[in-house]
């Protein structure tokens, strides 16, 4: 049996045992940690808050996801906040569904659009199990995450919802993650058309971070994009070897030509950009 004082004390260092786990897993609470994970062909971006909400953007094609969360979250934390679908493409959502039958989602972000596809069929069924609130988005939306982290919706555009696309790439979520000074810009797949319209809509997009477009396709990436962006870093998500010989070099020359940082996850890994709201830092 345990006196009064030493019940204290051994909460005291349970107390500290967690924090310590914590630290291990997370690295530094209190920023804002943005990971880029491996995941092969496809995307997969984890951001945690400085006071620990956490949300995923996209999540592959297959299971990866699950074993690349494993570390950048401890194994005792099976939620999420938000989970954000910027499209309905497998690359994007197929692992997304993997993580809905492992983690308790509390709102799942989409763009809203449907269709008879087998995979869409098993989104919605897996949203519905998982009782996840359900959110469709649109340029002008914004989720304040925390005090002073906003992630603001750029698109899909209204007027391409009303329209109702043919292709979910048509109404494809961007998103803007920003805290103080910093700057986050995740794309998508998003092409040269959306691009433009971005760069004229008048929307803030100078970003410190860009996630490149469509894993470095020739087809995005537009130099007038670029130049609004200013990225002094830049993320392409794509596999080994791919099939569809991403990224494009005439892309890699674009990407060089503004003298960001590039990092790739087939040669890099996943990596993780630390955040104080002034200054980033980075894991590998
Ligand atoms: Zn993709």
């Amino acid at each position: 049996m345990f006196l009064k004082s030493q019940k204290i004390i051994l909460g005291v260092f349970l107390l500290v045992a967690v924090f310590v786990w914590r630290a291990v897993f997370v690295g530094s609470s209190g920023l804002l940690l943005v990971s880029f994970l491996d995941v092969g062909q496809g995307d997969a971006i984890f951001i945690e808050t400085p006071s620990g909400k956490q949300v995923l953007i996209d999540g592959g094609y297959g299971r990866q996801v699950l074993s690349r969360l494993g570390r950048v979250m401890p194994g005792y934390d099976k939620s999420i906040d938000l989970v954000i679908a910027t499209h309905t493409d497998s690359d994007h959502l197929g692992g997304l569904i993997e993580v809905l039958k492992s983690y308790d989602v509390r709102t799942v972000v989409e763009n809203g659009f449907q269709d008879n596809s087998v995979l869409l069929a098993e989104w919605n069924k897996e949203v519905e199990k998982n009782g996840a609130r359900r959110e469709i988005v649109k340029a002008g939306d914004q989720f304040i995450l925390d005090n002073g982290v906003s992630l603001k919706i750029l698109g899909p555009f209204s007027e391409d919802i009303k329209e109702t696309p043919d292709k979910s790439n048509e109404v494809m979520v961007v998103a803007r993650l920003v805290y103080g000074e910093t700057e986050f810009l995740f794309t998508g797949d998003i092409e040269r058309g959306d691009e433009i319209r971005l760069a004229s809509s008048g929307a803030e997009l100078k970003s410190d971070v860009l996630k490149v477009a469509h894993h470095g396709s020739q087809y995005s990436t537009t130099r007038l994009f670029l130049e609004k962006v200013m990225p002094v870093y830049t993320v392409i998500s794509v596999g080994k070897k791919n099939r569809y010989g991403h990224p494009h070099t005439e892309t890699l020359s674009r990407l060089a030509s503004i003298g960001s940082t590039l990092f790739r996850t087939d040669y890099d890994g996943g990596i993780t950009f630390m955040s104080n709201g002034r200054f980033l830092s980075l894991r590998r």
